[in-house]
């Protein structure tokens, strides 16, 4: 589903990523761990088709997103494939992002009626069926603000379900969340996987990597530093700065 290549990415004077090799296979949980600074979420990005890779090669679902060799010119998606590709996966943040002007189903239903150009109807009875998916069936019609910060980010995985994505990409999702809201996002996330779905999982839950994941990497200034079975990575760490991580996240 992913396979990154020698991918690098800068801005400006700045490397972020210094030759990224992984592969991501459908239907698997792959967990992205690393302290912050290392190009956790820029990887993500380049995923998305939200940066550019300076070079490497980098292929999406099948497609080369982005490729350059020394003095070869970058491969690039043209913009209305990018909008097109981008609709095929869901992102979720540490921070929710949701409108807070609409209700949670109308946040659930604005891309399938905006981009798809889905009826208001048909949309409404999906999202009615995604709310009740992450949970929330009786909160269909509250308003962002008067959801707890649990609730809201199982609005926003179901925002992203909407679009039906065939890869959903997760930046830190409890990150921002209270301990006790935790436990119900990444029930939701567990659900998902079960069901099938291709994740990358950016996150410092290391219980949930344990569980769920089918593979894990570390990542550390721009590099991968070790990669394996979830397991074996978190129990049998081999290197120095995978166990110095490891020990203060664990
Ligand atoms: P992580 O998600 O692992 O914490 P990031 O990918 O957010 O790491 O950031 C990696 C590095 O890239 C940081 O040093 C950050 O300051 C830098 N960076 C990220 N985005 C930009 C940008 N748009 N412009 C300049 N520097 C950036
Ligand atoms: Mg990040």
């Amino acid at each position: 589903m992913v396979k990154a290549e020698g991918v690098h990415k800068s801005f400006g004077a700045v490397q972020v990523l210094k030759g990224i090799d992984l592969e991501v296979a459908p239907r698997e949980v792959f967990c992205l761990v690393g302290p912050s600074g290392s190009g956790k979420s820029t990887f993500l990005r380049c995923i998305n088709h939200l940066e550019k890779i300076n070079s490497g090669r980098l292929y999406v679902d099948g497609d080369l997103v982005g490729y350059r060799q020394q003095g070869e010119k970058l491969y690039e998606l043209r913009d209305s494939e990018v909008a097109r590709k981008r609709r095929d996966i869901g992102m979720v943040f540490q921070r929710f992002n949701l409108f807070p002007h609409m209700t949670a189903i109308e946040n659930v239903m604005e891309a399938p009626v905006q981009v798809k150009g889905e009826t208001r109807a048909s949309a409404r009875e999906r999202a009615g069926r995604l709310l009740d998916r992450v949970g929330l069936s009786d909160k269909a019609g509250n308003y962002p603000s008067q959801l707890s910060g649990g609730q809201q980010q199982r609005v926003a995985i179901a925002r992203a379900l909407a679009m039906e994505p065939k890869l959903m990409l997760f930046d830190e999702p409890t990150s921002a969340l209270d301990p006790e809201l935790v436990g119900d996002v990444l029930d939701v996330m567990r659900d998902l996987a079960s069901d099938g779905m291709t994740m990358i999982v950016v996150t410092h839950e290391m219980g949930f990597a344990r569980e769920v994941g089918d593979a894990l990497v570390f990542m550390d200034d721009g590099v991968v530093v070790e990669a394996g079975h979830p397991r074996e990575v978190l129990t049998n760490p081999q290197h120095e700065r995978t166990k110095a991580f490891l020990s203060k996240v664990l």
